[in-house]
């Protein structure tokens, strides 16, 4: 089988994380800081703060932002779980802005027409979630000035954007956002096994995070709020996780790290290439904002609604490991439960009806490539 996405390890990464487990330190040793500043640093944000889970980098931004019982958080009906999730560990309601049929990305039309009603209502958001799909990025510009506008926080989703730009920055950068969350799950452009990252400007969410992460503890003793006892000294001062990485982890993904760039064009010439191999049959390819980079960490063809799980599973049965990129949140029974329903985001459902993601990964061979477009091609006209 094909699958839709696949990480790449290296000798150079297996040698890395040997070294960590022939060190002193296998966890909270001097690795993760390195990969902290290496993250920050590549992405041109002052802080990175090392998670285990992008999903537990989202629930410690929101609860760095103070996103409480009674706020409100919104996000995009076209992701995964976890971006709507995070609002309601915080105690929140969550709410959701429906999707750009051209770029699957949250709706700027549809965000600033919620932001007027809700303003009326006195139901503006504390937090909105922006999740830049597939890798292509958000109009940030637009969504930093409602933010300002209305007075709201914003986090990035890059789970899927790691080493794009948005206009002339690498995403994490957070000129038009308080915070950006990166995923190293294996599937992401870069891998630390399970794993994430935060990036923020904000000394002060650096601080917070860096506390919700490991039990709401400090052992810096500028920041003690009683007086020292003695070197063993710790202070508990507010309710965090245990979301730590291991320094095991980060030594794969510092390793990683450095194979970035050539990650992302490499997934840009296979995303190319789809593009010209599927012209002339009758799908739609993914758009691309050509002042952006998107890290093309998804290649999602649309196709008509009534073929889609016939096309799926005849890909499948081809030995294709094609996927389904997002079911809408808001339609999954646990939404469902809490007073969601069909209907309420039209354009995400009607884009889940015909999406089919295709595989792209770095390694994927042109032959590959060939392969899975005669095979759609196959379905269709055969
Ligand atoms: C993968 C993913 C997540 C969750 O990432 P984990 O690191 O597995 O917690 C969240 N949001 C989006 C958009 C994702 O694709």
């Amino acid at each position: 089988m094909i699958p839709y996405g696949r990480q790449d390890i290296t000798e150079a990464d297996i040698g890395a994380v040997i070294d960590v487990l022939r060190s002193e330190f296998v966890t909270q040793g001097p690795i993760i800081e390195n990969f902290e500043k290496d993250v920050a640093a590549k992405v041109g944000a002052n802080y990175g703060i090392a998670i285990n889970s992008a999903t537990s980098g989202l629930h410690i931004g929101c609860m760095a932002l103070g996103l409480k019982e009674g706020d409100i958080l919104w996000t995009s009906p076209n992701s995964f779980v976890a971006s709507a999730n995070c609002g309601l560990y915080c105690g929140a309601t969550v709410g959701f802005v429906d999707i750009d049929p051209k770029t699957y990305n949250i709706s700027i039309p549809e965000l600033t027409k919620k932001c007027e009603q809700a303003d009326k209502n006195g139901t503006l958001p504390k937090v909105l979630v922006v999740v830049h799909f597939s890798g292509e990025p958000c109009d940030m510009e637009a969504i930093g000035a409602l933010a300002t506008k209305y007075g709201f926080s914003v986090i990035e989703d890059a789970s899927h954007a790691i080493g794009g730009k948005y206009a002339n920055e690498m995403i994490g950068r957070c000129s038009h956002s308080d915070l950006c969350i990166f995923s190293f799950h294996p599937v992401k452009i870069i891998t630390t096994g399970e794993g994430g990252m935060v990036t923020t400007n904000d000394s002060a969410l650096a601080e917070k995070l860096r506390m919700f992460r490991t039990h709401g503890i400090t052992k810096e003793r500028d920041n003690f709020l009683t007086s020292e006892q003695g070197a063993w000294y710790y202070e508990q001062q507010s309710l965090g996780m245990n979301y730590r990485m291991t320094d095991i982890q980060a030594a794969l993904g510092k390793s990683q790290l450095k194979r970035l760039d050539g990650y992302v064009a490499t997934r840009q010439i296979i995303a190319q290439r789809y593009d010209g191999m599927l012209s002339s049959i009758n799908v739609i390819t993914p758009f691309r904002d050509s002042l952006n980079l998107s890290s093309c960490h998804l290649y999602v063809i649309l196709v008509e609604p009534q073929r889609r799980r016939d096309c799926f599973e005849y890909l499948r049965n081809n030995g294709i490991g094609v996927n389904v990129h997002y079911i809408p949140i808001h339609l999954q029974p646990y939404y469902q439960s809490i007073g969601f329903q069909k209907g309420h985001f039209p354009n995400a459902e009607a884009y889940y009806e015909r999406c089919i993601s295709l595989p792209i990964y770095p390694t994927l061979t042109i032959e590959q490539q060939k392969y899975v477009s005669e095979k759609i091609a196959c379905f269709l006209y055969e």
